[in-house]
């Protein structure tokens, strides 16, 4: 699974406005994050090997610290613990939330991946577990793309344009609104893209080239979300949009 992780982000970004999305779409990714980079200093193993599965040719030999159920609840703390003193605001619900956006990324995984996670150990020779969709096309695809899109719907039909970001004034016109959603339209065609690439293309056999792509996929879609949020604000918490229609009455 990719795209259907950031289903968590965008749902929770509605839930609790306060928590940056950026910092969302980093925690459903941030087993993920790590995981590149343990494999690139060789903390953990993972092979290329063609048709591993039908949909993923990843084969995971050793992610215990990333991707065991106890390393990911301890990763869920940690990050949880960084936003609480990290100055972003929400307090102890939003700190809840974004520890709960890390660990959103388990069972997920548990769903698609072969039998490669471990559960409340990091003894790589104890039973694994995986319920191996990546190997049924056909269901794993529309699981993908209903929590990608379906969740995305969800956040864009609960934000608006942040009226300031519209430079309305009495006498000018608002910017075209295809413009004020620029972000969201780059979103999509860059998930679009993302998932033709993927299906079409080989990846790279070499697997460290491999997980630096995956690293810059996760930071070129929190850059995205980054920009994306700051032009639009839940509709429950837009003040400033009645302002705005005092403005123009
Ligand atoms: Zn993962």
């Amino acid at each position: 699974m990719f795209y259907g992780h950031y289903c968590g982000a965008w749902i929770i970004k509605v839930l609790e406005p306060r928590i940056p999305l950026w910092i969302l779409m980093v925690a459903v990714q941030f087993v993920d994050f790590l995981f590149s980079l343990f494999v690139l200093l060789g903390i953990e193993e993972v092979n290329v090997v063609r048709g591993f599965t039908k949909v993923n040719d990843l084969n995971l030999v050793s992610v215990p610290y990333t991707h065991s159920l106890i390393a990911v609840i301890g990763w869920s703390i940690v990050y949880g613990l960084l936003y609480r003193y990290s100055g972003y605001g929400g307090g102890n619900r939003a700190v809840f939330l974004v520890g709960l956006a890390v660990l959103s990324h388990w069972p997920e995984d548990l769903l698609v991946h072969d039998k490669d996670l471990l559960l409340l150990t990091i003894d790589d020779s104890r039973s694994k577990y995986g319920f191996g969709l990546w190997n049924y096309p056909k269901v794993f695809y529309p699981i993908e793309i209903l929590l990608f899109y379906g969740s995305f719907y969800y956040y864009f039909v609960n934000t608006e344009v942040h009226p300031s970001k519209l430079h309305i004034t009495h006498t000018t016109q608002p910017t075209q609104p295809c413009m004020a959603n620029k972000w969201a339209i780059i979103l999509l065609l860059d998930s679009l893209g993302t998932h033709f690439f993927s299906e079409y293309l080989d990846p790279p056999k070499n697997c460290k080239l491999l997980v630096s792509i995956m690293l810059l996929l996760y930071i070129k879609t929190a850059y995205f979300s980054h920009k994306l949020d700051k032009v639009r604000v839940t509709r429950h918490n837009n003040c400033i949009s009645e302002k705005l229609k005092l403005l123009n009455e």
